[in-house]
């Protein structure tokens, strides 16, 4: 028999200080989590309240608001505690929904240095708040919207100029004696968002928020937000992670958790091992495997599904799913292990994969 290779070695995780953002550790050795942002009008807080609720369901961790008014500040008290996740104020321009942010009792808060005016003078009273909450603070630096001063140095949001701002807003706080701090430098373009969170990860030790900004429709910036993810995550960089897509929210969070499930930095739930289909092929492959998906979504038990599309390399293709089907004349047969435990009409193949995952949950103690 073909002999597994033994998986390879992680990445050495970059070394950042440790910081909480509610109940969730971020950074040090704490596990990479998945962020999303709001899309519902923060004060409607039903409406974002209910949002949050669904984010949750899908696997987000910790969630953002948008404060640009008044209004949105007045309804973060209710929502950060009515919140099941930890929830972090973003704000833009006015200083003074921070203070309404952290008063509020939100997680944390994001501040985009290029974008608050009069930012630098109130930097001292900022620190001073959040550490009296306990309250970190991230500087989250934008290519679209970079510190004038930097922009005329450099003349575009180069990786440089991106570190830059960045870095000199932390010397602001670290003048008064504050580091809880988290730094993102998000760029539209992979690999300048790529080198800037490099050079960031050189010169610094705060925990990094990875993300690709304005990435586009939910197929482009999926893949644009892999590629930029995969390249820092398997070189040990990131601590949190946030996709951004032109599509619902808990989207971004599916695309997100895959992202590390795919590196090998979260236990996978369910995994479809489904073939490409070729001239062999005696069923709608890609059909099955979305029946397959959507029949055992949310399983309760880590879980490698294989679909192949035919019984001559089928289960050999497939030995190191936890189970799978290949297909063949209108029958599947089923497979556990590697071994052919049963043959089902292939109207049934659904039905007995579900009741095979069952099997295999009830053995591992879970009903
Ligand atoms: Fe082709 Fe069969 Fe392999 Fe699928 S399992 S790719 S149908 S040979």
């Amino acid at each position: 028999p073909r002999e597994t290779p033994p998986p390879p070695e992680r990445p050495k995780r970059r070394r950042s200080r440790r910081l909480m953002v509610g109940n969730v550790p971020v950074g040090g050795d704490a596990p990479v989590s998945v962020q999303s942002m709001t899309t519902t009008p923060t004060a409607d807080v039903n409406a974002t309240l209910q949002q949050i609720a669904e984010l949750t369901a899908s696997g987000c961790q910790i969630v953002r608001v948008a404060v640009p008014s008044q209004d949105d500040a007045d309804a973060l008290p209710a929502i950060a505690r009515k919140s099941p996740i930890p929830v972090i104020a973003d704000i833009h321009f006015q200083p003074k929904y921070v203070f309404a942010a952290i008063d509020a009792g939100c997680a944390a808060v994001r501040v985009n240095p290029g974008n608050i005016k009069k930012f630098d003078d109130k930097v001292g009273e900022i620190a001073k708040a959040a550490k009296d909450a306990g309250v970190p603070i991230r500087i989250g630096v934008n290519a679209g919207s970079l510190d004038k001063r930097l922009l005329a140095k450099y003349g575009k949001a180069t990786p440089e100029a991106l570190v830059e701002s960045a870095l000199w807003e932390c010397s602001l706080f670290e003048e008064h004696d504050f580091r809880d701090i988290k730094i993102s430098v998000k760029h539209h373009d992979p690999p300048t968002m790529i080198r800037a969170y490099q050079l960031l990860a050189e010169r610094c030790d705060y925990p990094l928020h990875l993300g690709v900004t304005e990435a586009g429709p939910a197929f482009q910036g999926t893949v644009k937000s892999a590629v930029a993810f995969g390249a820092l995550l398997s070189q040990g960089i990131g601590d949190t992670i946030r996709v951004s897509l032109s599509a619902p929210p808990k989207e971004e969070v599916k695309v997100g958790i895959s992202i590390l499930e795919s590196l090998g930095l979260r236990q996978r739930g369910l995994e479809i091992v489904s073939c490409p289909a070729c001239g062999r092929a005696q069923v709608d492959v890609y059909k099955l495997a979305d029946r397959v998906s959507a029949a055992l979504e949310g399983f309760p038990v880590p879980l490698r599904v294989a679909v192949m599309g035919c019984v001559v390399n089928g289960p050999g293709e497939a030995r190191e799913a936890d189970l799978g089907v290949s297909s063949g004349n209108g029958k599947g047969q089923i497979f556990v292990k590697g071994e052919v435990v049963k043959t089902v009409p292939e109207s049934q193949i659904v039905e007995a994969l579900v009741e095979e995952a069952m099997r295999i949950a009830e053995e591992q103690g879970v009903d």
